[in-house]
């Protein structure tokens, strides 16, 4: 039955099913200290799974080298590229459906997408490298949906409602609305803009993008049927056309295009 469907309500109901066991909070005392292959919040209430970039930044801040992680990494990298990006990650899924919303989509600059180099190299090593504070969880946008504003949301009902102390609130400073203030303008963007913080941010979409290239899923593009009339970017969800550059780094694998004429799974 599943087979049936097309592919992007199969990839929906992935999506959907891997935000939940992402997120079912009964696993996370055996799960927590594993990194998952996605950009899930740590700090998350819910979360069974440690974040692969807070954890990069932990093992820079304290010096020692990341063996498991980038074992994890590599190993869904080295298999399937970008797949997790399309498949799994509850923050991508987010940007999916914001850009469901019916609003004119905004064509961006490719070289904007070497603000995820930026990111991985700059905000999430060298910074916490210096300034021994992880830099890119302190400010993420899906930090700040999954942990910051549920925690601080019910730090402010306990307090209100119930009539209860809470320490959060004191601590609740100026980081806390330039936070939200970013997540706030990552979902203004996501409305115009297809997976802008896929596209031009996230530095977990840098690492596995590098797979792309050599991974053993791939897309496989016949030239033959290159000439065929087909808006290949119109269904993509990070708004390329697979036909130009298969091995894209920017590519998500989400399969979508495989009904372009001549581009097939491989
Ligand atoms: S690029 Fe980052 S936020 Fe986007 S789907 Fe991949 S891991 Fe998630
Ligand atoms: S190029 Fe194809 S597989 Fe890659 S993200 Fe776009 S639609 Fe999905």
């Amino acid at each position: 039955m599943f087979k049936n469907l097309s592919i992007p309500v199969q990839r929906l109901y992935v999506q959907i099913t891997a935000a939940i066991v992402t997120n079912s909070y009964f696993l996370a005392p055996y799960l927590k200290y594993l990194p998952c292959p996605s950009l899930n919040c740590y700090a998350c209430p819910a979360a069974n799974f440690a974040c692969p970039i807070g954890t990069l930044q932990y093992f820079v801040i304290i010096g020692v080298f990341p063996f498991l992680l980038l074992g994890i990494l590599f190993l869904v990298g080295g298999f399937l590229g970008r797949w997790a990006c399309g498949y799994l990650c509850p923050f991508g899924l987010f940007q999916d459906l914001l850009a469901k919303i019916r609003k004119a989509k905004l064509e961006m600059p490719t070289w904007l997408g070497w603000g995820r180099y930026v990111s991985l190299v700059g905000v999430a090593i060298i910074i916490p490298a210096i300034t021994k504070e992880p830099w890119f969880s302190k400010l993420c946008p899906a930090g700040t949906l999954e942990a910051g504003i549920p925690i601080v949301g019910w730090a402010f009902f306990k307090t209100k409602a119930l009539g209860q102390y809470s320490t959060i609130l004191g601590m609740t400073g100026w980081l806390f609305w330039v936070k939200v203030g970013l997540l706030a303008g990552t979902i203004a963007a996501a409305i115009y803009i297809k997976r802008p913080f896929c596209r031009f941010i996230c530095p977990l979409g840098a690492i596995f993008g590098l797979f792309n290239r050599v991974s053993l899923l791939q897309i496989k593009v016949n030239h033959h049927a290159l000439h065929l009339p087909a808006d290949c970017r119109k269904i993509c969800p990070v708004d390329i056309d697979i036909r130009k550059d298969p091995v894209s780094a920017k590519c998500i694998r989400c399969m979508q295009c495989t009904k372009c004429p001549g581009v097939s799974q491989k």
